[in-house]
């Protein structure tokens, strides 16, 4: 006997631009509350290092998104000569003075300063003023499962999750990519909220079976379109960290189909955004974050919530 054909709804879109919003609509009271009885605004510093120039736009972002919440954005731009040890000094300075609230020190710092550069200058930051939440001691305050200043991608994806009305705890949830930045702070905050927590990455085996079993799976890769329906449970919720730039026509027709407007969209501008989940997937989740538009403007509103946060001494280690 056959049944009746399957159809799927496609997915949910999960907004995250529009919950950004939400979230510094929400920051901005308590931003004047916090002017008002301290005379200044919170204050966030943020140090880029070079050129690179998708640092440029993000730092760019970051510094609008704060000003217009009523914070003090300084950003201290050096050239990518300088020295990790000028580096060292100047975060030594921020760390001392009272009109920091905030350090973020923008990766990637310029290939001169070394390979380890990145990890002595994160780990010289006050660990109450580190809103990426990167330093070691907010990562083992993490990791027990204890207030810390957490990172902020992650952090806005648990936002997400949270105002969607997306239930977490007792769910399996699948993190592929294992990196400092999203992978790991992921799963520690999925776990924390009582998620099974499956980490997967680049030695991983049968991946796409091990994705499909997920109730919510965090693409966190790094690589165009990677995840296809096969690792797509029917209904689940897919998040697309994933930023990645699509540069060749026959690339975006091939992820997004000719008749597309990102085709146009190319034509115009020379490039588009994909996630690292394919297009195909809408058919499939049950909910799913777009790119952009999804993981990207939580980021930044989570970074501007931990800036009042450190501003505000609600961090364990006051
Ligand atoms: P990363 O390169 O540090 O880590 C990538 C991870 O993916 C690694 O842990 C690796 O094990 C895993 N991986 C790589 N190839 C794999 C494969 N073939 N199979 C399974 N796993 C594989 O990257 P990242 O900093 O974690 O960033 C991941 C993506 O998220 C990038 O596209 C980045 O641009 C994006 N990102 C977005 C935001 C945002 O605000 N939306 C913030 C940070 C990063």
């Amino acid at each position: 006997m056959t049944g009746p054909p399957f159809f799927h709804m496609p997915a949910r879109r999960l907004d995250g631009a529009r919950v950004a919003a939400a979230i510094r609509a929400e920051l901005m009271p308590m931003v004047a509350a916090f002017q008002a009885r301290r005379g200044r605004a919170p204050a966030l510093d943020i140090v880029l290092a070079g050129d690179d120039t998708a640092s440029q736009v993000y730092v760019r972002n970051k510094e609008r998104a704060g000003s217009e919440t009523g914070l003090t954005v300084t950003v201290h731009r050096l050239p990518a000569d300088t020295s990790r040890d000028d580096l060292l000094r100047l975060i030594e300075r921020l760390n001392g003075s009272p009109d920091c609230d905030g350090i973020l020190v923008q990766s990637p710092l310029p290939a001169a300063m070394g390979k380890a550069a990145a990890q002595v200058v994160f780990d010289a930051i006050d660990p109450r003023k580190d809103v990426d939440g990167f330093h070691p001691h907010n990562v083992g305050l993490l990791a027990q499962g204890r207030p810390a200043l957490t990172p902020c991608t992650p952090s806005g994806v648990m936002e997400l999750l949270d105002r969607e009305g997306l239930a977490i705890a007792g769910r399996h949830a699948v993190v592929i990519g294992r990196s400092e930045i999203v992978g790991r702070p992921m799963a520690a905050l999925l776990l924390q909220r009582d998620a099974t927590v499956t980490i997967c990455h680049s030695k991983t085996q049968h991946l796409a079976r091990m994705a499909a079993t997920a109730d919510i799976l965090v693409a966190a890769i790094g690589r165009p379109g990677f995840v296809t329906p096969e690792f797509v449970k029917p209904g689940a919720t897919v998040v697309d960290v994933g930023i990645n730039r699509l540069d060749t026509r026959d690339a975006v027709i091939s992820f997004f189909g000719a008749d597309s407007p990102r085709v146009a969209e190319f034509d115009r501008k020379g490039s588009t955004l994909i996630g690292d989940v394919h297009p195909g997937v809408e058919t499939v989740a049950g909910a799913l974050t777009p790119v952009p538009g999804g993981v990207g403007p939580l980021t930044i509103a989570m970074l501007l919530k931990n800036t009042l946060r450190a501003a505000e001494g609600l961090t364990p280690h006051s």
